[in-house]
């Protein structure tokens, strides 16, 4: 249930993280006509459904790079764990997000480095970059529970500044591991990265995962659990570009960010939590996004490594009760 309290220390936080005015918005931003570098947005869904916002929270911004766990999520469905896993590894890379960085098997590392996240997207199947679009527009209009669109305006800005994530897909290309035309790939790649949300949306995707793969607000099953295991788990373990590693430490939950200043927390069972701020420190992430996480992990005792009573499963294997 939405409580005033609730709201209350949501706008607190975000007044605690207002005076960040350091670090720079991602250059796309500049071409895209409705940039405002300082909007300052959060929003939480828990898994009844409720949403709480504070903020500018009917400012649409692209998921960027957070559409890669999201996306990660609908291959897995699609195609089942063993298929995805024969093509993407799991492991964090300890690279920037844009580094050719492939295992010695070929591999890229992970989902949420580019070179994973773009044969992740080419995965999807359909055959051809229309049809992985509809899918995947479908899927996360369904984990958001309101229809979601490309920003063909940020779309352009993306194709713009391609040449890195070209470079990537031609490696794997080179690799024999990407099931279609590098440039189609990339092309519907950086479509996902347009894909617009609010916070609040996106507070409600985070929500969907937090719920074990159903929408509090529709109550419509959009991904099975093991997808979404599997999925928060790469999300803590490599969700935060390279400051993954301080991330699990300081705020201690699964998350992703993106160079749009968006960022999204999943606490399971409890919550998705979004903040949205597009000046950058310096791997990417959100300055006041980081800031408000770590506070609010704090405050509400988030961290899910946190010493807690032993888990019930384990005392009843034990003959406790
Ligand atoms: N579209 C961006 C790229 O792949 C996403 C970057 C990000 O959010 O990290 O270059």
């Amino acid at each position: 249930m939405a409580t005033p309290r609730l709201r209350r220390e949501l706008e607190q936080a975000l007044e605690n993280v207002r005076h960040r005015t350091e670090g720079e918005a991602s250059s796309y931003l500049s071409d895209v006509s409705d940039e405002q570098v300082d909007a300052l947005g959060a929003a939480i869904c828990d898994t009844d459904g409720v949403v709480t916002t504070a903020g500018d929270c009917d400012h649409v911004f692209p998921l960027q790079s957070v559409s890669k766990a999201f996306a990660y999520a609908v291959t897995l469905q699609e195609i089942g764990l063993e298929e995805v896993l024969a093509h993407v590894g799991v492991e964090p890379s300890g690279d920037a997000f844009n580094q050719p960085s492939l295992r010695r098997d070929g591999r890229p590392f992970n989902p949420l480095i580019n070179a994973g996240a773009i044969l992740t997207h080419g995965l999807i199947p359909g055959g051809t970059d229309g049809a992985r679009e509809e899918l995947l527009l479908a899927t996360f209009s369904a984990l958001a529970g309101e229809e979601l669109e490309v920003d063909e305006e940020v779309y352009a800005a993306e194709a713009e500044r391609a040449d890195l994530n070209l470079s990537l897909a031609h490696l794997l290309a080179a690799e024999g591991v990407l099931p279609d035309d590098p440039r189609e790939v990339v092309r519907g790649y950086l479509r996902q990265c347009s894909i617009n949300v609010t916070a609040p949306q996106l507070a409600v995707m985070g929500a969907t995962l937090a719920g074990g793969g159903v929408n509090p607000r529709t109550g419509d099953r959009v991904l099975d659990e093991g997808v979404v295991t599997q999925t928060l788990s790469v999300m803590m373990t490599c969700g935060m570009y390279d400051a993954s590693g301080q991330w699990v430490a300081e705020v201690g939950l699964p998350a992703k960010s993106g160079v749009s200043g968006a960022l999204v927390g999943v606490v399971p069972g409890v919550m998705g939590l979004t903040a949205y701020s597009p000046r950058l420190d310096s791997q990417g992430n959100s300055v006041r996004g980081i800031q408000l996480f770590e506070e609010l992990s704090e405050q509400w005792d988030l961290h899910l490594l946190r010493h807690r009573e032993p888990l019930a499963g384990l005392r009843e294997a034990r003959g406790e009760r």
